[in-house]
């Protein structure tokens, strides 16, 4: 498995490109406003995805996808369908708030709105989802503490965890059990600082005192979703940068 950053903004952050990831070429996960751009960077075409997941409805995570829907209708000449299945995944009400977005991005009679129902195979999950990856691999999910419904998630594959992203969100005690399973790589919010007076992310704070002692050495830390770059590297801590490449398994 080969995981690629396209970007690693959060929301708040100095214009760095917005938090998104590829694993294994064709599985895009999260697609912010700039989703277009950075697939395009880094020699992807967007017609080639084959699965989409979006951690929730928050724009720095999916105001990308009228992007992505408009172009796929125009590479599919208005026929809207694709040679092959495109899976998107997504917290309950994923097709109404891609639809919602596409009227407010384009106009409510467009096309595209339509097109939606085609383009796509909904996948609607939470934390007791679980949906099968190529091979013997499958996704499992966890519930982020944000202040809307938020899906982080795990890849495993024969009972061992191979990777877990942590999207937005503070440092929840539910990640304890997750991390026992001591993942190879996890990817982590860190757009929070220590001092934050409201915490509404992690920092690398949390990584250290309360994630590390759990998992020990053995998990690599790889914080995304970040205000800025080239942020000082910890031991088994390291903050992302766009282009970067990691082989897991
Ligand atoms: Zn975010
Ligand atoms: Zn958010």
């Amino acid at each position: 498995m080969r995981i690629k950053i396209l970007g690693n903004g959060g929301f708040i952050s100095s214009g760095i490109p917005y938090n998104s990831f590829l694993i294994d070429n064709t599985f895009l996960v999260e697609a912010p406003p700039d989703v277009m751009v950075s697939l395009r960077n880094h020699g992807i075409r967007f017609y080639d995805l084959r699965r989409i997941y979006l951690s929730h409805f928050h724009g720095d995570h999916f105001f990308g996808m009228p992007f992505i829907i408009l172009n796929l209708m125009k590479q599919y000449r208005e026929t809207c369908s694709p040679p092959h299945p495109i899976e998107i995944i997504g917290p309950h009400g994923l097709r109404e708030a891609l639809r919602e977005l596409q009227q407010l991005a384009i106009a409510p009679g467009h096309p595209s709105v339509d097109c939606i129902d085609e383009l796509f195979r909904f996948v609607e999950i939470d934390s007791t989802s679980r949906v099968k990856l190529d091979g013997t691999k499958h996704l499992i999910f966890h519930e982020m503490a944000h202040p809307t419904p938020t899906c982080g998630f795990s890849v495993v594959e024969d009972g061992g965890y191979l990777f877990t992203y942590l999207a937005d969100t503070v440092w929840s005690d539910s990640f304890i059990p997750v991390l026992a399973n001591k993942p190879r790589i996890v990817f982590c919010d860190l757009n929070g600082a220590p001092d934050d007076a409201i915490k509404q992310h992690m920092s690398e704070r949390d990584i250290v005192e309360k994630a590390i002692p759990v998992t020990g050495t053995s998990t690599r830390y790889i914080g995304v979703h970040l205000s800025e770059v080239g942020e000082r590297d910890l031991d088994f801590l390291h903050y992302s940068r766009v282009g970067e490449e990691y082989e897991i398994g």
